[in-house]
């Protein structure tokens, strides 16, 4: 008889539960969690297959490597110097040029208690804030927009919203393929109750955009104007919830008069859509009963990502359409945790448990917690600028955990020669065939999924238990646990005389320290542990001490989390793209997900059958512009702009408006002869979060140069 081990899925921010079935250090199958409330025993086929990416030891990082200088090869070595060499380097490091001069890069994918140790030895023990994660290029407008709006992080709402919901509006999503099953719910839904509608905006006719009743194929990053524009309509018909808006809000009048020049005829020429299209998305949304927005890259990945978000919350704000079942702005998380690593404030611009680095009082409330001197009130280094900063000199030692920022961050060839600038960089992963590895002085290798134990928080503020299964391939180890013996080196030298930072034995003890952190605060988890979540199974946050069950949704009461209580509106004006098309650069340049594939494909690639769905890379460009240029359909093409260029077939499809080309995102320097689709993408950055324009480039396509 397998064993069976209830657990997560570790792709995206769905957080589905599954059973994993074991014999030994085998995992033989999984099944979905019938028992787990986002998926109730649903597995989409990125699940599904999981059991075959932990089938074989066959790419995966087994052994502790070094190498003594950048000329020679990296040398299998045993952990003990490992994590001496790791310590001794980022000590001699932060002593010599100050605490800014270490980084660490860490992902969403890790579990809570990895970054929750991670998040101490930056700020705690080094002192320095210069920890972010690739959630910056996930969630980090989301986040800014909600502190802006509410006074408070995450969202509204839980996944039975989906089954209320009369009117759904999906803005930069394209739900069926990247959070499939909490989109087979919609779809259950919607089959019981056909008059629900679905109102798209996405400048691609995607699988979700093709079931749309209403699909508004904007021209890229025109969101702000068209959430004005429904705005302007709704205030000029009085359907605007003017009860609401004064019980509990503030900062309408400004948004009223702003919004003014946002005339629905505008507004549609802006967003080159029909003036009627937008007019009657604003009626759905306006005259349902319950109206929720699911959102996410289209949004997020942007220049003006923090405006984009905004904007649909004043929309939601000024029709009331928040705090009951079936209506909220819900934003869709992409990775497994990212929510749980904004929880223990894994990211540069935060603290634990949602405190902000600027405000005194929060640091010397973690100081107190920690047992710690003095935290640094210096903001750390976001993602791009942290790159930046190592390309300059300025950042010297950088440690890369469980993400590939080569093939994920804008301008790849500017992160190739940060990482060959820098002095020390440690890369700690599962697999080996990642872009970024070929950089690695240290590897140091972790345990991937089924062979660790630990917590993730899904897209509902849903804290779930992740268990080992298996034993990890070779000498690999759990995240938290190299962190932590790390970090344990590290305070013996540069902090002997505090008290011991790094007393934890397991990931259970980490949890119980990182609960005490969030008492008092809108996270408040000092009745969750261990033994409640394992008996009563995944809980939502805040779950007080005393309390039975988690919240499922906030704001209920009219009441959000800003000084005053009211929610907060915000002027947003429409701004273009970073990259403007011209006769040079004549495409918009979009980028999205595949169905089958995850991130850079180190997981999903090991997936034979995840490439039955889209078996190559390819450019999708409209039929009508391939004829007008001579271009045949699968012939190859460059893709180029001032930073880039690179090669791949194309693909024709009337899925894209002309004017537009699409490119999937996962495709990495094994299937092609450059990094990927971001070789092209600048990224530049929304000036509030930080969050790099990942979705959109201004490119030229020209025949391919055969040799
Ligand atoms: Fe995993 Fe997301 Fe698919 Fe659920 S929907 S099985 S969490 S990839």
């Amino acid at each position: 008889m397998p064993t069976i081990t209830k657990s997560t899925c570790c792709y995206c921010g769905v957080g589905c539960g599954v059973l994993i079935e074991s014999e030994g250090d085998r995992v033989i199958g999984i099944q979905g969690d019938p028992a787990h409330p986002a998926n109730f025993g649903r597995l989409c086929s990125k699940g599904l297959s999981l059991p075959l990416t932990v089938a074989s030891d066959v790419g995966r990082a087994l052994y502790p490597e070094i190498r003594l200088d950048r000329h020679s090869p990296r040398r299998q070595v045993d952990w003990e110097s490992a994590l001496e060499t790791v310590a001794q380097r980022f000590a001699d490091i932060a002593r010599l040029h100050g605490p800014d001069a270490v980084a660490f890069y860490v992902s969403g994918q890790l579990l809570t208690e990895d970054y929750y140790v991670f998040n101490k030895l930056a700020k705690g023990l080094i002192g320095t804030n210069n920890i972010d994660t690739n959630s910056r290029l996930c969630m980090s407008s989301a986040v800014t927009a909600y502190k802006m709006a509410f006074g408070a992080d995450a969202p509204p709402g839980c996944y039975e919203d989906v089954e209320h919901a009369k009117t759904v509006l999906f803005a930069g999503s394209n739900m069926a393929y990247a959070h499939p099953v909490l989109f087979r719910r919609l779809e259950a839904a919607r089959e019981k109750n056909p008059d629900i509608k679905w109102i798209v905006i996405d400048p691609r006719r995607t699988d979700t955009a093709a079931m749309a009743d209403l699909h508004l194929a904007i021209e890229p990053g025109t969101d702000v104007a068209l959430f004005n524009g429904m705005l302007h309509h709704l205030i000029w018909e009085a359907r605007i919830d003017t009860g609401f808006i004064d019980r509990s809000t503030d900062g309408f009048a400004a948004v009223k008069n702003l919004v003014r020049e946002y005339t629905p005829r505008i507004a549609a020429e802006i967003c080159g859509i029909t003036e009627k299209d937008l007019i009657q998305a604003a009626e759905w949304f306006a005259a349902s009963p319950a109206s929720l927005s699911l959102y996410c890259m289209g949004l997020n990945q942007s220049s003006h990502g923090t405006d984009k978000n905004i904007a649909l919350i004043n929309l939601h704000l000024a029709t009331g359409q928040i705090g009951r079942p079936g209506a909220g702005p819900f934003s869709l998380t992409g990775q497994p945790n990212a929510m749980g690593g904004r929880e223990v404030g894994g990211m540069a611009t935060m603290l634990a448990a949602h405190r902000e680095i600027s405000n005194p009082g929060h640091r010397a409330e973690v100081e107190a917690l920690w047992d710690v001197e003095q935290l640094s009130d210096k903001p750390g280094l976001p993602a791009v600028a942290m790159f930046d900063a190592i390309l300059e000199g300025k950042v010297k030692a950088v440690w890369i955990v469980c993400t590939n920022p080569v093939h994920s961050m804008p301008d790849a060839e500017k992160i190739r020669q940060a990482l060959q600038h820098a002095e020390f960089v440690v890369v700690q992963e599962a697999f080996m065939q990642t872009d970024t590895m070929p950089f690695a002085d240290v590897v140091l290798p972790a345990s991937s999924w089924a062979e660790k134990t630990g917590t993730v928080t899904n897209s509902e503020r849903r804290i779930s238990l992740v268990r080992q299964a298996i034993s990890p391939p070779g000498d690999a180890k759990p995240d938290w646990w190299i962190a932590n013996n790390v970090a344990r080196r590290m305070q013996a030298q540069l902090q002997p005389d505090l008290p011991d930072l790094f007393p934890f034995t397991s990931p259970e003890s980490i949890f119980n320290e990182h609960r005490k952190l969030t008492i008092g605060r809108d996270l408040d988890i000092g009745g969750l542990s261990y033994a409640v979540l394992d008996k009563q199974g995944p809980q939502q946050w805040p779950f007080k001490a005393g309390q039975e069950t988690g919240q499922a949704r906030r704001y209920v009461d009219g009441l959000f989390h800003t000084d005053n209580r009211r929610a907060q509106f915000h002027i947003t004006k429409y701004q273009a793209v970073a990259e403007v098309t011209n006769a040079r650069f004549p495409f918009h340049l979009i980028t999205g997900r595949l169905r089958d594939q995850w991130h850079g494909m180190s997981r999903s690639g090991r997936v034979a059958k995840a490439f039955s769905h889209e078996p190559q890379p390819a450019l999708t460009m409209h039929p009508k512009d391939a004829e007008r240029r001579g271009f045949k359909a699968d012939q190859l093409v460059t893709i180029s702009n001032k930073q880039a260029k690179m090669t791949l077939p194309l693909r024709l499809s009337d899925e894209v408006k002309s004017g537009t080309v699409f490119a999937a995102m996962h495709w990495n320097g094994q299937y092609l002869n450059s990094g990927g689709i971001n070789e092209v993408i600048a990224g530049k950055v929304d000036h509030r979060s930080f969050q790099p324009e990942l979705k959109h480039a201004a490119v030229r396509i020209e025949a391919a140069e055969l040799p």
